[in-house]
C-alpha cells in the first residue's frame, strides 16, 4: 500500500508539527493570502484590537491548520483546536467558548460539519460576542444568557461553498488556498530537508516536489521516504535518481496522484467509457463519500487537466487515459 495514503497518525503528526512553518515569513507560496493576513494582523495589533474572524478553505493538507498556527503566534495569544466533527451539541460549544480569554484565537477544523444547533449558537458568538445557553428541557427551559470575551474564530473547510451562507457572512476575511507550484513545493522541501538533516541535491527536491501532488503535507512526507532510501540504499543523499527508484518502489505516481486519485480516474475512464458520469455515481463506484471525491480527488485532478466538470457530468480528458496507459475512445469526450 503506498505510503502517500497512510493515515497521519502518532510519529507523524509530531514530524508534521516539527515541520510547520511558525511565522507567516517562514511560510511558503500563498503569496496573496500571506500578504492580506500580514497586514490585517498589523492593523489589529496597532489598534489593540482583536482581528477578524478568519475563514480558510481549500483541500487537505495545504496550510490551513499551519496558518491558524501562525495567526495566534503573530498575535501572540493562545491557540485553541477544536473540530467541527467533535462539535455535536450546542453544550460542546458553549463549554469551549466560556473557556475562552480575551484575545484567544480559536480554530475550529472541518467547521461545516459542526452540529446544526451549534453552529446557530455560533453566529451569535462571533457576531455580539455572547451566547445564550439553554438549561432544562421543555416548557421549563431557560435561556441564560453568557458574555464573552472577544476572541478570533479561525474556521477551516474544505469548500467555503459548504457552509451556510449566515456563518459564511460572519467571517471579515475569507481565503482560500491553492495547490502549490512545483517551485514552492520545491523550497518547502529544501526547508524541510535542512530540518530533518537530510541531504537531497536540488534535483531530487525537483523530483519529489513533482510528485506531491501540489500539497506540502504531502512532500514532507515524500521527502522522508526519500531519506529513507538514500540512507539504506545509496550514499545517503537524496539524487534525482533516488528520488525516483525510492518513489517508484512506494508506488507514488509520476503525477503525485494518490489512491483515491487514481480509483477516480480508472472507474471514470474503465467503468463508465470516459463519462460523462454524475458525482454521485461515480463516488458510489469507488467506494468513497460524494463529498470526499469532491471536495479532496477532483480539486487536483482538475487541475492537472486529467478531469473535466461538465453540466453532464464528469468527464474523463485525453491527458486521463493516456496516464492510465488506456487508447481514448475514438471520439473523446475531451
Ligand atoms: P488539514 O485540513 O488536512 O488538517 P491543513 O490544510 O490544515 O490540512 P497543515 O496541517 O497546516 O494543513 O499542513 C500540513 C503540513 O504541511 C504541515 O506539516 C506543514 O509543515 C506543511 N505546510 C503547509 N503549508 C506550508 C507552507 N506554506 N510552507 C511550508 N510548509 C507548509
Amino acid at each position: 500500500r503506498a505510503l502517500v495514503d497512510a493515515e497521519a497518525v502518532g510519529d507523524e503528526r509530531a514530524v508534521e508539527a516539527a515541520l510547520r512553518p511558525r511565522t507567516l515569513d517562514e511560510l511558503v507560496g500563498q503569496e496573496r493570502v500571506r500578504e492580506q493576513l500580514s497586514l490585517m494582523l498589523h492593523a489589529a495589533r496597532r489598534r489593540g484590537r482583536t482581528p477578524d474572524h478568519v475563514l480558510l478553505s481549500g483541500p487537505p493538507g495545504l496550510g490551513k491548520t499551519t496558518l491558524a498556527m501562525i495567526i495566534a503566534a503573530e498575535m501572540t495569544v493562545p491557540l485553541r483546536l477544536t473540530s467541527g466533527p467533535a462539535i455535536t451539541h450546542a453544550g460542546d460549544l458553549a463549554a469551549i467558548l466560556s473557556g475562552l480569554n480575551e484575545g484567544d484565537v480559536l480554530f475550529v477544523d472541518e467547521i461545516h460539519r459542526m452540529a446544526r444547533p451549534a453552529e446557530e449558537m455560533l453566529y451569535m458568538a462571533m457576531e455580539d460576542f455572547r451566547v445564550d445557553v439553554v438549561v432544562g428541557k421543555g416548557p421549563g427551559a431557560t435561556a441564560i444568557p453568557l458574555e464573552l470575551p472577544p476572541f478570533t474564530l479561525v474556521g477551516a473547510t474544505t469548500r467555503a461553498g459548504l457552509l451556510p451562507g449566515p456563518l459564511r457572512d460572519r467571517f471579515g476575511f475569507t481565503a482560500h488556498l491553492e495547490f502549490y507550484e512545483p517551485v514552492e513545493l520545491e523550497r518547502i522541501i529544501r526547508r524541510s530537508a535542512g530540518l530533518l538533516e537530510a541531504p537531497v541535491d536540488d534535483e531530487g527536491c525537483a523530483e519529489i516536489a513533482s510528485r506531491s501532488r501540489g500539497t506540502p503535507r504531502i512532500a514532507n512526507r515524500l521527502l522522508r521516504r526519500v531519506r529513507d532510501y538514500a540512507q539504506v540504499r545509496a550514499d545517503g543523499t537524496g539524487t534525482r535518481a533516488v528520488a525516483r527508484a525510492a518513489l517508484d518502489l512506494y508506488e507514488v505516481d509520476r503525477s503525485g496522484l494518490d489512491r483515491l486519485d487514481r480509483a477516480v480516474l480508472d472507474a471514470l475512464c474503465r467503468r463508465f467509457g470516459g463519462g460523462p458520469v454524475g458525482l454521485s455515481t461515480l463516488a458510489v463506484a469507488v467506494g468513497e463519500e460524494r463529498e470526499t471525491v469532491e471536495e479532496v480527488a477532483e480539486p487536483f485532478l482538475v487541475r492537472s487537466g486529467f478531469l473535466a466538470r461538465t453540466p453532464r457530468g464528469r468527464v474523463a480528458t485525453r491527458a486521463a487515459w493516456t496516464h492510465l496507459g488506456l487508447a481514448p475512445p475514438q471520439e473523446p469526450q475531451m
